[in-house]
C-alpha cells in the first residue's frame, strides 16, 4: 500500500464528497404512498369487466380471451340466462365464473383485443401485493365493475394512444 493508503483519511474524503455531493441532487425515488407518480396513459394494469348502460355485465363466456392469452392466465365456466336474468347479463350466456391468475398474468392486453363484446379491459389500477398466492386469483367480485363505481377506460381507446398505426 502507498502512503496515501495506508493513512486512509484521502480515501475518506474522497468518498464522503461523494456522498455529500447526492445531497444536492435531484432525487430519483418519491415519498410512495404520500406521492404517487403519474402513469402513462397507455398504462395496462388490473383488468375490469365491463357493465353495458343498463348495467348489464357485457360478457358473454365466449372464451376468446382465455383463448388469445399467452399465459394461460383466464379460466370461465358459462351458464345460461334465466327467464328474469336479463337485466344481470346482457347475452343468453354469460360467466358464471370468470378469473384471472394476476401471478401469470404479462398485461400484454390480448385478452381486450381479443373481445368481441368490450367487456374486458385493462385499467390504469395496480394489483396490489398480497401475502397469499391464491389472493391473486381475482374472480368477478374483483373484476366486474359495481354499477356504483363505474370505470372509464375511453382515455386508451382513442387513436392518439392506440398501439395499433
Ligand atoms: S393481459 Fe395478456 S396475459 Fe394478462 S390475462 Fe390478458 S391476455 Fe392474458
Ligand atoms: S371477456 Fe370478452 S372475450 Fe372474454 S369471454 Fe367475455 S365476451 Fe368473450
Amino acid at each position: 500500500m502507498t502512503f496515501k493508503e495506508k493513512i486512509y483519511i484521502p480515501t475518506i474524503l474522497s468518498g464522503m464528497s461523494i456522498t455529500f455531493s447526492h445531497l444536492f441532487k435531484k432525487r430519483a425515488t418519491i415519498s410512495y404512498p404520500e406521492q404517487k407518480r403519474e402513469f402513462s396513459p397507455v398504462y395496462r394494469g388490473q383488468h375490469i369487466l365491463k357493465r353495458d348502460d343498463e348495467g348489464r355485465e357485457r360478457c358473454t363466456a365466449c372464451g376468446l380471451c382465455a383463448v388469445a392469452c399467452p399465459a394461460e392466465a383466464i379460466t370461465m365456466i358459462a351458464a345460461e340466462r334465466k327467464k328474469g336474468e336479463e337485466n344481470l347479463y346482457r347475452e343468453e350466456k354469460y360467466a358464471k365464473k370468470y378469473e384471472i391468475n394476476m401471478l401469470r398474468c404479462i398485461f400484454c392486453g390480448l385478452c381486450e383485443d381479443a373481445c368481441p363484446k368490450e367487456a374486458i379491459f385493462l385499467t390504469d389500477r395496480i394489483v396490489f401485493p398480497e401475502d397469499l398466492r391464491k389472493n391473486f386469483i381475482y374472480g368477478k367480485d374483483k373484476l366486474v365493475e359495481t354499477l356504483e363505481n363505474r370505470i372509464d377506460v375511453s382515455l386508451r381507446q382513442i387513436k392518439k394512444y392506440s398501439i395499433e398505426k
